[in-house]
């Protein structure tokens, strides 16, 4: 399958752009290869290239001809580079081509230079494991390489993983696929459920490696679909015998759409913004479960421990003898710490959080307001090209100002109906 980038001006110049390895095969893998072949569109300015030789000598050529500097490089030789491409933040993630092995299950991996074709075997789900050879120079298409049938796989909105001890070996890929199930709306074929059963029997996730278990964490925050990946945790229970209170129950779903709601202000919870978002996750989990659970809890998600001790002490604080004064809603917008206000709401159920909505918008002056469409928002609707981008949220701004649009909801149906219409008129 012969995939072409035209009508893609942003993506043409962009790989143009991309030198490529001398004497090296170089690669697009992941999220980008799945989604332009299931929408025939990326859906963010992110993107994973792979090479069979030394990925830091070529992100480093990379990163020159964009001017930057290269990122974080790991353990494992891979490294980020953060660029601007005609205006626009793009993430790259540059791998050497490996095969991995696990001696001790959940461990570090023993990891092996291979070719692009074991590597897309080493990979979590069929639908992540295709690739786009980067011809040079570049053609303006790729050729699709698919091993291992992710193609069909995403026919049949299928996740499939590539051996059956997967989870057991990395249990990280636990939660990917909860994420990866809500975002895609795709299934886990019979193979993958019942690793999935065996792994949860057998208590794969308590050996997943903790900081990259809070790494999927904050990438489950960051997908638009968060609730139902936070709920899907619950529900599919990974962590059944050692948290057995932290159960799917009304209240803490409640509790999580609260969250939800809530931390779309994001300016309640600056200037820490998502520091915040992540610890009033951690407290609308954890809110009512025994304190044991709660430590045990926060050491088996990785949880740094600026967060947990925050989480420690909103849920059972150390009382001084004082009584506690019963404060009022306002005051505690104005005075009160986020977790405070996140707690007081939470405790007032459906009432206090409809008040506190109202009070926000009632409150024009007052910084808790609804944040507005960013760059990356008009990528994820399928905007390709930066001035084009740059114009629109300029548009949004004085809408804003001008009180027209007065939430992201209402600057989505604006860009929405702006696009259409230019599809009609072009
Ligand atoms: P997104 O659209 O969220 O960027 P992605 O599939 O690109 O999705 P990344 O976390 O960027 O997700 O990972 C890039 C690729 O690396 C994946 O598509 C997959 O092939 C591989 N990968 C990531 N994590 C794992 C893992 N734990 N085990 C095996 N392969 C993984």
């Amino acid at each position: 399958m012969r995939i072409s980038l035209s009508g893609m001006p942003f993506w043409l110049s962009f790989f143009r752009r991309i030198p490529r390895p001398p004497g090296r095969k170089a690669y697009v893998v992941g999220g980008w290869v799945r989604d332009m072949v299931m929408l025939r569109r990326p859906t963010r300015p992110e993107i994973d290239l792979a090479v069979e030789g030394d990925a830091v000598q070529w992100g480093e050529s990379i990163a020159e001809s964009f001017g930057v500097q290269v990122g974080r490089v790991s353990e494992f030789r891979t490294c980020k580079i953060d660029v601007l491409h005609d205006g626009v933040p793009v993430r790259i993630d540059i791998a050497p081509c490996r095969t991995d092995s696990y001696p001790v299950p959940g461990g570090m991996p023993v990891v092996t230079a291979s070719s692009i074709h074991e590597d897309l075997y080493r990979r979590d789900f069929s639908v992540n494991a295709m690739a786009f050879p980067l011809d040079d120079p570049f053609q303006g298409s790729f050729l699709l390489m698919d091993p291992v049938g992710g193609c069909e796989d995403l026919a049949r909105k299928e996740l499939r993983i590539l051996s059956p001890a997967s989870f057991d070996d990395d249990p990280v890929r636990i939660f990917r696929l909860f994420r990866f199930q809500e975002r895609l709306g795709f299934h886990p074929d019979l193979q993958t459920s019942r690793a999935l059963e065996s792994a949860r029997l057998n208590g794969a996730f308590l050996r997943s490696s903790k900081s990259r278990l809070w790494d999927e964490i904050q990438a489950a925050i960051r997908e638009e679909s968060r609730c139902p990946i936070i709920f899907r945790w619950l529900l599919e229970k990974p962590w059944e015998n050692f948290l057995p209170s932290l159960k799917m129950s009304s209240p803490r779903r409640r509790r999580v759409f609260a969250w939800d709601r809530l931390t779309t202000y994001e300016s309640v919870f600056s200037p820490m913004g998502r520091f915040w978002k992540e610890t009033l996750l951690l407290l609308a989990l954890f809110y009512g479960i025994p304190r044991q659970e709660c430590d045990r809890g926060l050491r088996l998600l990785g949880v740094p421990e600026k967060r947990a001790k925050i989480v420690r002490e909103s849920l059972f604080p150390v009382s001084f003898g004082k009584r506690r004064e019963k404060t009022s809603q306002p005051d505690i917008l104005l005075n009160i710490s986020p977790q405070m206000i996140f707690l007081n709401l939470v405790r007032g159920g459906a009432e206090s959080l409809a008040s506190f909505e109202k009070t926000v918008a009632e409150a024009d002056h007052h910084p808790l307001r609804e944040t507005s469409l960013t760059g990356r928002d008009l990528i994820k609707e399928g905007i390709d090209s930066s001035p084009e981008i740059g114009n629109l949220l300029r548009e949004i701004r004085t809408l804003r100002e001008q009180g027209i649009l007065n939430s992201r909801r209402e600057e989505l149906d604006w860009v929405r109906a702006r696009v259409r219409s230019r599809g009609k008129n072009p």
